[in-house]
Parts: C-alpha cells; structure tokens; sequence
C-alpha cells in the first residue's frame, strides 16, 4: 500500500533501525520504545491487522512468532523472558494499521496490560 508507514519502512523508503529482515518479515526498533529492548516484526507484504489475515496468510503470521523467538534468542532475553503483543483496531490500541508483532523484553512486564 502506497500511503502505508510500514510498506515504505520495508520498502526501505523511511529509515528504520533494521535488526533482522529476510524475504519475508521485517525487524526494527520501535521509536517510542517501552522497555530497553522494544522491536516491531512485521511482514513485507500488506496485511492491515489480524481481522484482515486469510488461511493463505497464516504461515507468514505464524512466522512473527518465530522470528520473535529467534532475536529473542540471538539478542540473549530468552531465558529472562520477553513480551510479544498484537494489537488489532481501536479497543486493541492499535494505530499503524499494517500487521506488527512487538517484542518487548528487558524489563518484568505486569499483568493485566494497560
Ligand atoms: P500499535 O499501537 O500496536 O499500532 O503500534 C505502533 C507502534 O509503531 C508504536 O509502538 C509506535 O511507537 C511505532 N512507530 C510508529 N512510527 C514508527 C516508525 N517510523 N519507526 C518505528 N516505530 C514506529
Ligand atoms: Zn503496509
């Protein structure tokens, strides 16, 4: 989508602090971050939120969560644990409407979630 912040970040048009990327997904650092480590996973193609994933989508969403676990790993929070969250539409506090995973580690997170 042409007018999408998170299509232009992947198309590498809008700078981003990129810590992983393959084919298929996107990581970087969020700008407003909310814990020492706070990155965004997304997928390069154009899913505007969860209600918009079809069956054909479901190993690219199913693959956030991997990556996830995965920089997780690499960047050495696994063991201490971390937080992943997607929000969807307004109730969910979502505000960029293309699909992102965060990870939020670095911090002992509480429940519920604001
Ligand atoms: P959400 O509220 O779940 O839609 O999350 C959107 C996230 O995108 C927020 O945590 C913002 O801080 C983050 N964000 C917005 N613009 C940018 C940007 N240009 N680069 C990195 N993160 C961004
Ligand atoms: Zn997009």
């Amino acid at each position: 989508m042409s007018d999408c912040l998170f299509c232009k970040i992947a198309a590498g048009e809008i700078p981003a602090d990129v810590v992983y990327q393959d084919d298929e997904v996107l990581a970087f650092r969020d700008l407003g971050p909310q814990a020492p480590l706070h990155l965004l996973i997304i997928p390069k193609r154009h899913i505007s939120s969860l209600n918009e994933m079809t069956e054909a989508d479901q190993q690219l969403v199913g693959k956030l969560s991997l990556t996830a676990a995965k920089i997780a790993d690499e960047l050495g929070v696994a063991e201490d644990g971390y937080r992943t969250v997607v929000n969807c539409n307004a109730a969910g506090g979502q505000t960029v409407f293309h699909l992102h995973m965060h990870l939020l580690a670095g911090r002992q997170m509480t429940w519920p979630p604001g």
